[in-house]
C-alpha cells in the first residue's frame, strides 16, 4: 500500500472531551481540543464519535478462517487428525493468502489492527497483511516430534528472511508450536536464534492439564520452568494460553518480562477445563494480552466477544465482581496502548449513535454491551481501512476465500 496522505479527524470524543487529530507519515502528529485540518489533509468529520485505541489479537492462526465450522463438534485430537491435518497437507500459498485476507477483513470490521500469527506459508499471510493494511507478527509453526529438526530450522530461517522483505506491516517471529510438539534441541535453537536475530518468540504453553503432567513427567518441572531452562523466556516472548500456570510459574514469567495471552473462548470451545487466572497473573506482575486463537477453534475473530467472555469468566471463577474493572479489561484487549502524539496513527472511531454505547460508562459498555459492530472507522498507519462500516473490496475477498475452501473440499 502507498503511504497515506495526511489525515485529519475533527469532532471526535476522547474521554468525554471533543478533540481533533492529525496524522502524517503513519504517526499521530497532533491530538487535542484545538487541532484542526491543514490544507491538503484528507478529512473525517467524526460528528461526536468516540475515539479509542484499536484492539490487538495476541494469538491467532489467521488463515484458519478456511476451517471455520468444519468438523467443529469433534473433540480436539479427532478434529485435528480427521478434519484439519489432511486438508493442511493440500494447502497452497494462495489458499493461505485468501484465508488470511478474510481474517484481516473481519479484524478490520471488528476494530482489531494488529495480530500475532502462527501458520504455514508465512509470506502469503504477510502479503495478505500488507494488502489489507493491518500489522502482524508472523511465524511458521515449528515441530519435530517425529524428526526433521534441521528441515524445521531451515523453514524458520527462510520464513524470517522472506518476512524481512515483506514490507513494514509484517514482522517475523519464531513460533515453536508447543513443548509437546518440539524437541529440546529445536527449542534451544529457537532461543539462540531469537537472541542472535533479535526476534520475538511466540508459543502455545500450558494449554491443557495433560501438557503439565507430561512435562513434569519428562522434565521434572512445569512448562514455564522448562522453557526458562532452555532460554526461551524473555521480554519478547509471547505465551499463548497459560491456563495451568501455578504461582511460581507466574512469578517466573513476570520476572522474565514475557506476555501471557489469554484465549478464553478457544479454551472453552476446546473444553480444556480452565482459563488463565488474570488476577493471579496481574498480581504477580505478568503482562497479559488477549487472543482469539484460530478461527477454526473459536470461531469468531471479533475480539469484543472474547473480551466479554474474558471479563465474565474472571468474575465468575473468582466470585468477585471487582476482579477486573472494565477499563482494565479494555486495556488488556488493546495492549495497554494510549493514543498520543508521536505514536502510530492506529485508531478507531466508534458509531456515534450506537445504542449499545449511548448510556453509562463507555468502557463498561465496550466490554459488556458492545460487539465489533460498533466500530465505524478503522485507521492503521494513517490509512483509512474502513469508513462508515464499509471495507472497500470486502465482498470480493469473501468470494475468493470461499472458492479456496471449496478447492480444498471444505464446504
Ligand atoms: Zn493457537
Amino acid at each position: 500500500m502507498p503511504e497515506a496522505p495526511p489525515l485529519a479527524v475533527t469532532g471526535a470524543v476522547l474521554d468525554r472531551e471533543t478533540v481533533g487529530l492529525r496524522c502524517e507519515g503513519g504517526a499521530i502528529v497532533a491530538l487535542g481540543p484545538g487541532v484542526a485540518p491543514e490544507p491538503g489533509d484528507e478529512t473525517i468529520d467524526a460528528a461526536g464519535a468516540p475515539l479509542v485505541a484499536p484492539l490487538v489479537n495476541g494469538h491467532t492462526h489467521a488463515a484458519m478462517t478456511l476451517f471455520r465450522g468444519y468438523g467443529s463438534d469433534l473433540p480436539l485430537m479427532r478434529w485435528l487428525r480427521e478434519a484439519v491435518w489432511p486438508v493442511e497437507e493440500k494447502l497452497e500459498p494462495e489458499d493461505v493468502y485468501w484465508g488470511a485476507r478474510l481474517a484481516c477483513l473481519e479484524m478490520i470490521r471488528n476494530g482489531c489492527t494488529a495480530f500475532w500469527d502462527m501458520y504455514w506459508h508465512t509470506s502469503a499471510t504477510a502479503r495478505a497483511v500488507g494488502d489489507s493494511g493491518l500489522r502482524a507478527t508472523i511465524g511458521t509453526p515449528l515441530f519435530d516430534v517425529n524428526g526433521g529438526t534441521e528441515k524445521m530450522q531451515e523453514a524458520a530461517l527462510e520464513s524470517v528472511e522472506e518476512l524481512a522483505a515483506a514490507g513494514p506491516m509484517a514482522h517475523a517471529s519464531l513460533t515453536p508450536h508447543s513443548i509437546y510438539m518440539v524437541s529440546e534441541e529445536l527449542l534451544r535453537w529457537t532461543a539462540e536464534t531469537a537472541a542472535e536475530r533479535d526476534l520475538p518468540i511466540h508459543i502455545h504453553l500450558s494449554e491443557t492439564e495433560q501438557e503439565v503432567v507430561d512435562c513434569l513427567d519428562r522434565h521434572g518441572v512445569r512448562p514455564a520452568a522448562y522453557l526458562d531452562r532452555l532460554g526461551l523466556l524473555g521480554e519478547r516472548t509471547v505465551l499463548a494460553h497459560g491456563v495451568w500456570f501455578d504461582q511460581d510459574e507466574l512469578e517466573l514469567v513476570a520476572e522474565r518480562g514475557c506476555t501471557a495471552v489469554a484465549n478464553p473462548v478457544a479454551n472453552m470451545k476446546l473444553a480444556v477445563g480452565g482459563v488463565l487466572d488474570y488476577r493471579a497473573a496481574r498480581d504477580a506482575g505478568v503482562r497479559v494480552g488477549l487472543g482469539t486463537d484460530g478461527p477454526g477453534s473459536n470461531d469468531s475473530l471479533d475480539l469484543f466477544s472474547d473480551l466479554k467472555v474474558f471479563a465474565l469468566v474472571q468474575r465468575h471463577a473468582s466470585g468477585d465482581a471487582s476482579v477486573i474493572p472494565a477499563r482494565e479489561a479494555w486495556a488488556v484487549a488493546t495492549g495497554g496502548v494510549e493514543l498520543g502524539v508521536g505514536g502510530p496513527a492506529d485508531f478507531l472511531l466508534l458509531k456515534a449513535g450506537a445504542p449499545e454505547l449511548s448510556l453509562g460508562d463507555l468502557y463498561s459498555d465496550l466490554v459488556y454491551a458492545a460487539s465489533g459492530s460498533v466500530v465505524d472507522t478503522t485507521v492503521v498507519a494513517g490509512r483509512v481501512l474502513m469508513r462508515g462500516g464499509e471495507v472497500p473490496g470486502g465482498e470480493g475477498i469473501v468470494a475468493r476465500a470461499a472458492e479456496r475452501a471449496c478447492r480444498l473440499g471444505i464446504d
